[in-house]
């Protein structure tokens, strides 16, 4: 027999970090929430799974470095609300071509946010595990936060808000209903006035199984196979999370990086082969880990280089980078994180709260339709 629950104020669909952070702003705010997760807790197979990812304020745009600061003190209240750090700040530095650094100094200071700037000698004294080539950015509202846990303590604090979550509950179709949605999972049905959609690399086949009206038109998503790289440290040394920007002496992409209880884990930034969700090999390229293995041996000399573990993860982008935030009907969506939307969960689970409710407009960067690419 099929079981029908419901109706219920919000279901989320999609556990990863922004569903789980929706789940919890939504019931925060004294919403009926129900998350359906359609893998089991941890799982390894979309894009907030892992021991690290980066926290930092420094964009060069104001409306980013703005968001990622309203961020900061909701991942702490989530961590007190769960009894877990997750969130350990170290700074940040970025450093390569000056345009890029300049810039986001420049961000930094309009909005009145700490920062500093070192030339290479300075900085390669303050963090000996690194080489710089270029004057080097500090900004100390900056750090690493814990993947898996960071995922974990927005469900608990969500479940604390009265949340239900449910895993290994795949969402099939979405039907129009005349007090709002109806989600079809292999075990039932969910009732919702409202949906929110946040399904990763999945989004766009859930919207493709979804009969509501009007149906949101969302921007190209693109879904790479990333694979980050983990190298054994051999100094004892503190490790900023860092950008090393492209254009001065490094070619190439850029690459991100910090420190990990895995060990030093650097990346490039999107430039995995595209991939769907379900049919992926999981398989890091051995191109692409020399790769990282020689950048750790000409600019990383507190790691040692011979020791690369790679693993891999799922970026869904958008053309511009710039997140789809918005809401149509009694839908909305949160997808196109771009490989950097982990630092900003709470901050869009605050955005999706207020859209759900009817509260706040999308802002312009997050709106549906179409979206320029971006040339480097
Ligand atoms: C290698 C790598 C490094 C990164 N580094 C950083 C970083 O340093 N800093 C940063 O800010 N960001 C970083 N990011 C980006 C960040 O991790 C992602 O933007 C973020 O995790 C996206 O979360 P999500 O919830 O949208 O997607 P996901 O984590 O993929 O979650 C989507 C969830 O929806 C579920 N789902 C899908 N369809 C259904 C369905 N039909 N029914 C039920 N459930 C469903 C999936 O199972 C999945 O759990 C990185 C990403 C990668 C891959």
């Amino acid at each position: 027999m099929v079981q029908v629950n419901g109706p219920v104020d919000v279901v989320v669909v999609g556990g990863g970090v922004i569903g789980s952070a929706a789940a919890w702003r939504l019931a925060a705010r004294g919403r009926s929430v129900v998350l359906l997760e359609q893998f089991g807790p941890g799982h390894r197979r979309g894009a907030s799974h892992g021991t690290s990812r980066i926290y930092r304020q420094a964009y060069e745009d104001d409306f980013h470095t703005t968001l990622a600061g309203r961020a900061l003190p909701l991942w702490r209240a989530a961590e007190k609300l769960a009894g877990t750090r997750v969130l350990t700040l170290t700074g940040a530095v970025d450093h390569g071509h000056p345009v890029c650094t300049l810039a986001r100094a420049k961000t930094l200071a309009t909005l009145g946010i700490a920062h500093e700037v070192l030339d290479p000698a300075e900085a390669e004294k303050r963090w000996p595990g690194m080489r710089f080539d270029t004057s080097v950015l500090f900004h100390p509202a900056a750090g690493r936060l814990h993947a898996d846990r960071s995922v974990q303590v927005l469900k608990d604090a969500a479940q604390r808000a009265g949340a239900e979550v449910r895993h290994r509950a795949a969402v099939r179709e979405i039907h129009g209903a005349a007090t709002g949605v109806e989600v079809v999972t292999d075990t039932g049905v969910v009732r919702a006035r409202h949906a929110v959609l946040a399904a990763g690399a999945w989004t766009r086949s859930l919207l493709a199984s979804t009969s509501i009206a009007p149906t949101p038109v969302l921007p190209p998503l693109r879904t790479t196979q990333e694979q980050p790289a983990h190298f054994v440290p051999v100094i004892d040394a503190e490790w900023p999370s860092f950008v090393h920007h492209p254009g001065a002496e490094l070619a190439g992409e850029g690459i991100y990086g910090l420190g990990s209880e895995s060990g030093i884990k650097i990346g490039e930034h999107g430039t995995g082969p595209v991939v769907h969700p379900d049919t992926r090999d999981f398989r890091a390229d051995p191109d692409g880990v020399q790769r990282l293995a020689d950048y750790a041996s000409v600019w990383l000399p507190g790691v040692d280089a011979s020791t690369a573990v790679a693993d891999t993860c799922l970026y869904t982008s958008t053309p511009d980078s710039r997140f789809v935030v918005d809401r149509l009907g009694d839908v909305t969506v949160a997808a196109g994180f771009s490989g950097h939307g982990f630092k900003f969960a709470p901050a869009v689970g605050d955005l999706v709260a207020g859209l759900a409710a009817g509260d706040v407009r999308s802002p312009e960067p997050f709106r549906f339709g179409p979206r320029a690419a971006v040339v480097a």
